[in-house]
């Protein structure tokens, strides 16, 4: 059984399968993330939006693990952006977290109204990259167009972008644009949560393409679709507080799909998201502060 890991663009490794904790409550993130390390998930994905990097901090001291072992993942949230903004963000979150380091630091969101400084508050990651105080950095929900300025007006290629992808959802121009730059495809929602908590009707536990693959590979649905970002190539980051389903989620790596299967999980695609348009967002209507 494989754990495996990703090779980015700068040439760090992340294990490609993470745990996500958005939507975690902060009592059930600390118990989350013990319970990920302790299964043997060496790489948690929060943000300073979550309200709970102190939690997943804790978390990290908790497990039998080193932190040294741990791809820590976070996101500055648009109420951070700016370059002085952004670097005072990375302090918060380390000060949160409790470490001197965070191995991946992405922008959590463009902020279309505001570009400039979302390209200000990249510069500032950049310079944190340059001071070791990141080891690799990128950007969430970057469209082809926002990726493609954003690498025109700076220095350092991202390493990652962050975006919603399940069998849904396959956001075959993105992945396209991502690949197209040399960067990682990495999944939220990687199970359709954002369906799920939408109260979408599709409903990926009972979609007969994944409940078969499920019966044929002695799997869940969940496990087929994680399977299937594996197989891509992405990084997945599944949120659970459940220890049980921590566990389901990383029971992924003693099969694999054939191409066929992998194709027919891929013409689940509606084309529609199950969330929120990116671009939406305004410093206005969702600036809200982060903490000290
Ligand atoms: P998800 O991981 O696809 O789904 C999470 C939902 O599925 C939760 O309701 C969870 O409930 C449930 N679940 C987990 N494992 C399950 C299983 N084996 N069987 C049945 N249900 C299961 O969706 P997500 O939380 O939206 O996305 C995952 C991560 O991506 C987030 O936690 C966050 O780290 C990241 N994310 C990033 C962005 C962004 O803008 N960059 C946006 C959204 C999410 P329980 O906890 O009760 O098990």
């Amino acid at each position: 059984m494989t754990y495996p890991p990703v090779t980015l663009n700068n040439g760090v490794t992340m294990p490609a399968l993470g745990l996500g904790v958005y939507q975690s409550k902060p009592e059930e993130t600390t118990d989350a993330v013990v319970a990920a390390l302790n299964t043997g998930y060496r790489h948690i994905d929060t943000a300073a939006a979550y309200f709970n990097e102190i939690e997943v901090g804790e978390g990290l001291r908790r497990a039998d693990v080193d932190r040294a072992e741990v791809f820590v993942e976070t996101k500055l949230w648009i109420s951070d952006y700016g370059y002085d903004e952004a670097l005072h963000g990375f302090e918060k979150s380390a000060r949160k977290l409790g470490v001197d380091q965070i191995d991946l630091l992405l922008l959590h969101q463009p902020l279309p109204t505001h570009f400039d400084k979302t390209i200000a508050a990249y510069k500032a990651l950049e310079t944190l990259l340059a001071d070791g105080r990141v080891r690799a950095i990128g950007v969430s929900n970057q469209s082809p167009e926002e990726l493609d300025r954003l690498i025109g007006e700076t220095s350092i290629v991202p390493a990652v972008n962050q975006i919603q992808l399940h069998p849904y959802y396959t956001q075959p121009e993105w992945r396209a644009a991502n690949d197209k730059h040399g960067i990682l495809t990495q999944c939220w929602s990687p199970i359709a949560g954002a369906y799920t908590y939408n109260g979408n009707e599709k409903n990926p536990f009972t979609e007969p393409v994944l409940v078969q693959l499920g019966e044929k590979y002695a799997k869940t649905p969940a496990q087929i679709m994680l399977r299937w970002h594996l197989d891509h190539g992405f990084s997945a980051i599944p949120k659970s507080v459940k220890p049980e389903r921590i566990r389901e989620n990383f029971d992924v790596f003693d099969f694999a799909l054939t191409p066929d299967e992998i194709a027919s999980i891929d013409a689940l695609d509606t084309g529609v998201s199950g969330s929120i348009d990116p671009d939406s967002l305004t410093l206005e209507d969702h600036g809200w502060p982060i903490p000290e």
